[in-house]
């Protein structure tokens, strides 16, 4: 056997929940451990782990990845009623990512894993969409009240100096809803960077879009933040490179998508960004089929899947049964961070085997052994249905081949 590839730094490792655990410890032992000396500092972010420590493990691994620049997350449980009960929990934990997002701050970029044989839904979209999401503020962060009739909504800005700025949101004749919002100019420029920066460092178009006709001064300053910064630190760079920077109206963008080759980073505000990944998602094929990366402005990458813990697959699971769980997206958020952690402490036979696991990933899902959801899309004739562990044996031994 092969002497295992030596690490320098730690990669943050964030454990999680139900058939993702599952795979987190399958993809370690089958197709990691073997062949690398894997160093990491963990973190378990399961629920029974977060409840027992009142979350203070979710900071912690969000303060470690701050640290150490590469951390890989598995996906985890955001508590609803049904799991508080289910778990016994003392409180309604918020989301992991929320909380991770909200330390690290950041852009979330997403993009689709092609493979031979499984065409989109979309069949002009040849080359993968990269959903850049702008993961902080908006209507993740907002404040919002139910009012009653007779009610006047007002926003008031209070300045150092105490003085204030008023206007009238609305005058309710009946009841209704209103709701706060807000963004940051450095946490915009930071976005920006970041889009601009993954642009030149994948060679692709950056397209954004806002809707600034009607929101003149909120989603005009992205607009307008996007546009001096390009300009005054990025224009001749991506010129250089051979690409360009597009903005227009989000209705406008839509359509242009639609009907483009893909190929392009889309940078999205974090609303948009949040349900378009999930389109993208499902128009090239299965959420399992992503990569995801969340680029903090402070210096960190984390990477994870974009699908769920999928509970109903290992409550079949936990009843001994085989199950059809997709691998790919776990696997290649360890592939990313090991990427990453080899470019960063200079160690190419890393970077090596981070190709290396991806194209064995593709070799065999090409070669016709695939799970059950890539099974129903592949357009292969000499296609095979394997569940998660035989196809996760044919990986290991195409890596160790
Ligand atoms: P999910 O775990 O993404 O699963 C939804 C369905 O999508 C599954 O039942 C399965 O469909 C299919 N699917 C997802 N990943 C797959 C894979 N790798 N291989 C094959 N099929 C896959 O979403 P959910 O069931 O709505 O959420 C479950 C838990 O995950 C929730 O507690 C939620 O809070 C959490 N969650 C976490 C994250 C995160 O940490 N990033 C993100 C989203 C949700 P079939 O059942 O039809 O096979
Ligand atoms: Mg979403």
């Amino acid at each position: 056997m092969p002497e295992r590839i030596r690490m320098k730094t730690p990669i943050v490792e964030m454990d999680g929940d139900e058939m993702t655990r599952v795979l987190w410890r399958w993809v370690k032992e089958r197709l990691l451990l073997p062949h690398i000396d894997l160093k990491t500092e963990y973190y378990d972010l399961g629920l029974a782990k977060r409840e027992e420590t009142g979350d203070r493990v979710t900071t912690a691994a969000a303060e470690a990845a701050l640290r150490l620049g590469v951390a890989v997350k598995c996906a985890t449980i955001t508590p609803n009623a049904e799991r508080v009960k289910e778990y016994g929990l003392s409180e309604m934990w918020k989301s992991p990512n929320g909380t991770i997002r909200a330390i690290l701050d950041g852009t979330v970029f997403r993009a689709p894993i092609l493979a031979r044989g499984i065409v989109p839904y979309i069949p002009t979209w040849t080359k993968p969409i990269t959903i850049a999401r702008h993961a902080y503020g908006d209507v993740y962060r907002n404040v919002e009240f139910s009012v009653g009739a007779g009610c006047r909504a007002e926003l008031v800005v209070t300045d150092g100096g105490g003085s204030a700025a008023r206007a009238t949101i609305h005058a309710f004749d009946g009841g209704g809803v209103v709701q706060g919002l807000y963004n940051t100019d450095e946490s915009i420029a930071s976005f920006a960077r970041a889009c601009f920066s993954y642009a030149l460092d994948t060679k692709q178009d950056l397209w954004f879009a806002t809707k600034d006709t009607i929101s003149k001064t909120y989603d005009r300053r992205f607009k307008d933040t996007f546009e001096t910064i390009f300009e005054a630190e990025y224009e001749k760079a991506f010129a250089d490179a051979g690409i360009s920077y597009f903005y227009t109206l989000i209705d406008d963008m839509v359509a242009r998508v639609l009907r483009s080759e893909g190929g392009c980073i889309w940078a999205c505000k974090n609303y948009d960004g949040d349900v378009m990944s999930d389109m993208t998602a499902a128009a090239y094929g299965s959420l399992a089929m992503m990569r995801s990366v969340l680029v903090s402005p402070k210096g960190a990458f984390e990477y994870e899947a974009a699908h769920g813990t999928v509970q109903r697959h290992y409550y079949k699971y936990q009843k001994g049964e085989k199950t059809s769980t997709n691998p790919i997206a776990t696997i290649f958020a360890w592939s990313g961070a090991i990427r990453k952690r080899g470019e960063s402490d200079g160690l190419p036979a890393l970077v090596d085997f981070a190709d290396r696991l991806e194209r064995v990933c593709l070799e065999t899902i090409e070669a016709g052994v695939m799970t059950g959801d890539l099974f129903a899309l592949s357009r292969l004739t000499n296609k095979t249905e394997a569940d998660t562990e035989t196809f996760l044996r044919a990986v290991a031994e195409r890596l160790a081949g």
